[in-house]
């Protein structure tokens, strides 16, 4: 047999870098054999990321990566470099030979991946096959009132989970080890309250919880990757609960008597499920119910429909996005295939990165209630930020997109989605009929509304086009306003027009004050159901993230925050804190407007936020040196300010 290397080599000759780069990134002929398309690893709006057809190879000029079509591999999907060569030669229908890890814990880790990929699909054709039976009745009964065909059913590999639940257990463990069970994310054990609140004082010393999440570590808890600036939370908290010692025989399923919806990866492959119940009695847990993060699944990395959504997506040019699963089902079913939704959580940096890999248009269609409302705003407020053209889709009152087409109808359903709004317009809407500008005061009411939503927008130049259509259609003919208008688009930092302090704030730093202030509601293991965050301790863990990196130096919000921060420390009630008038009506005021539980992911967005917020502070003072230095003709101080501008933005990429 020929050594990996030469295979790998060989293989490489055999594939084409053009296609399979083709699969992620939009790349247009840039002439001869040179492709170019926008940059998969930092953000872009001009394309800089080239790919050679002959030399197989692609560069960014952006961001300085660049690389073989393995390297290429290894980057988007996160995987190693064996992986990568076993996917190139799947792709191209090569045999493999066998191909060494660098180490055995690398082989242990990708042969757990495969493993859980293996176990997965099992699960889910066992799901499947359940729904097909007499005791699935009341599941088929409940789709078919979804008004979902077989035909669809069988596309989603939409299945049920029965009530008893060693059945699944035991068809598990008849095929696979016990190690894989343990950390397929698909089983709970009884007893569960004793086991957790052993895990939680054994975790006192991290802010994350240091029961070891199995494969999905690559780091050992001592060496989380805090410095690196990655979120140590990612590899454990959410994970799978650690490798559970108690015997496999008191094992069950965690989905019982649920639709279970299968969730995919890009590939198509099952990496995980959502449970949706069929009981309507508190005892049976929430209604819907998310797999546990596993070493193949991450929930914030991941968008629901994603696989059959993208070539639809790519030949349509855009997507639509919705926030549940049943809306994307239905979306999709209705014949508007290029349809994704974020699953089990709100919507991420991370999903919005994905999406923008096949094109950045998008329509957005979320559930108009207030509930809605607010996560809406966020997650366009994410996509304003990635530089994604949005229209918004708005649906009459009390209609998800689900609902509408089953009332209403496909052809209604197209028609909306026609009709939708741009963003801009959309907004300016919004804060015309919550304010009505008919006087003064409320046109700087609008204006305030509008104000940090303009300023998200990363271009200056659509800032300023914002600014004169704000001015115009607001009718804003005061001069002064004008001005501080032009100001706030240009600058982006800003203060506000004359505006109650909450509205100061950035939307990051008010989620962290309330972590900081948030009551510690004894997330104990008593009050925790199934299904939620265990270890999930928003104060502990914004404690963390603000001393280790100091992310708040500079902000407006630095000297309350840091009162916090002692207050959180030596275990003292924010609210009994001597804070002066204006800082306490700002706590009382971020904590009574917020009517969203804060999550991981909440915390994660804003802490990624401020992280990104200093990069940009320091790139400003770059740009400012840079110019300094060019004035002054002093090249060899510019070519290195230059250099530190790269490496910013490439920590910028990665933030
Ligand atoms: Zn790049």
């Amino acid at each position: 047999m020929a050594q990996p290397g030469e295979f790998a080599a060989t293989l490489k000759q055999q594939a084409d870098i053009v296609r399979i780069v083709g699969e992620y990134v939009q790349l247009r002929q840039r002439g001869g054999q040179n492709m170019i398309g926008l940059c998969p690893f930092h953000k872009e709006k001009t394309g800089s990321f080239s790919v050679h057809q002959a030399n197989q190879f692609f560069h960014c000029f952006g961001c300085g990566v660049s690389g073989d079509v393995y390297t290429f591999l290894q980057k988007i999907e996160n995987i190693t470099f064996p992986e990568a060569v076993r996917m190139v030669a799947d792709k191209l229908g090569v045999p493999m030979p066998k191909v060494p890890y660098a180490s055995p814990e690398e082989a242990r880790q990708a042969r757990m991946r495969g493993t859980l990929l293996d176990i997965h699909e099992r699960a889910c054709a066992f799901f499947q096959e359940r729904l097909k039976r007499p005791e699935g009745a009341h599941a088929r009964e409940y789709l078919k009132n979804r008004g979902l065909t077989s035909a669809i059913i069988a596309e989603f590999r939409i299945g049920f989970a029965p009530e008893r639940g060693f059945i699944l257990r035991d068809a598990l463990a008849s095929q696979f080890e016990e190690d894989v069970l343990r950390e397929s994310g698909l089983l709970s054990w009884k007893e569960k309250e004793e086991a957790s609140g052993i895990r939680h004082q054994a975790s006192e010393q991290l802010p994350v919880v240091s029961g070891q999440l199995p494969v999905a570590s690559r780091q050992s808890p001592e060496q989380l990757p805090v410095a690196s600036g990655q979120w140590p939370e990612e590899v454990s908290t959410r994970g799978a609960p650690p490798p559970d010692n108690r015997p496999l025989t008191t094992a069950y399923s965690k989905f019982r008597n649920r639709v279970i919806f299968p969730i995919c990866n890009e590939q198509g492959k099952v990496i995980a499920f959502t449970g949706r119940t069929l009981a309507s009695d508190e005892k049976s847990g929430p209604k819907y119910l998310n797999s546990a993060e596993t070493a193949i699944y991450s929930k914030s990395r991941v968008l629901f429909n994603l696989d059959k959504a993208k070539e639809a997506i790519r030949q349509l040019g855009y997507s639509i996005l919705v926030e549940g699963q049943m809306d994307c089902i239905s979306v999709y079913a209705a014949g508007f295939k290029n349809v994704t939704a974020s699953s089990g959580t709100a919507f991420t940096e991370p999903q919005a990165r994905l999406l923008s890999r096949f094109g950045k248009n998008i329509v957005v269609n979320f559930d108009p209630d207030t509930a809605g409302a607010a996560a809406a705003e966020r997650s366009l407020g994410l996509l304003v930020s990635e530089d994604f053209e949005i229209k918004v889709l708005t649906l009459d009152a009390g209609f998800d997109p689900d609902l509408y087409i089953r009332r209403k109808g496909v052809n209604a359903y197209g028609d909306a989605l026609g009709h939708s709004q741009k963003y801009f317009d959309y907004l300016i809407e919004r804060a015309r009929a919550l304010h009505p500008p008919r006087t003064p005061e409320n046109k700087q009411k609008a204006l305030n509304y509008l104000l940090p939503h303009i300023q998200r927008v990363p271009s200056r130049i659509v800032r300023d086009e914002w600014a004169n259509e704000i001015s115009h259609r607001l009718g804003i003919d005061s001069k002064v306003l004008r001005q501080e208008l032009r100001h706030a688009a240009t600058s982006r930092s800003a203060a506000r027009v004359n505006t109650p302090p909450a509205a100061q704030l950035t939307e990051a730093e008010r989620l962290l004050i309330r972590a900081l202030a948030s009551p510690d509601l004894g997330h104990s293991s008593t009050s925790a159901r199934e299904g939620q965050d265990l270890d999930f301790d928003p104060a502990r863990q914004a404690h963390f993230f603000l001393t280790q990196e100091r992310l708040h130096e500079g902000s407006t919000a630095q000297a309350l925050l840091d009162t916090l921060l002692t207050a959180h420390e030596q275990g003292l009630d924010p609210m009994s804190l001597p804070l002066d008038d204006n800082d306490r009506r700002l706590v009382a005021s971020v904590l009574l407007e917020s009517n969203e539980d804060l999550t991981p992911e909440l915390l994660e967005n804003a802490v990624r936020s401020l992280r990104k917020r200093a990069i940009l502070r320091q790139l400003d003072e770059l740009q400012h040196q840079i110019k300094e230095a060019e004035r002054r003709n002093d090249a060899a101080t510019s070519a290195r300010l230059l250099q530190e501008r790269v490496r910013l933005r490439r920590v910028m990429t990665t933030a």
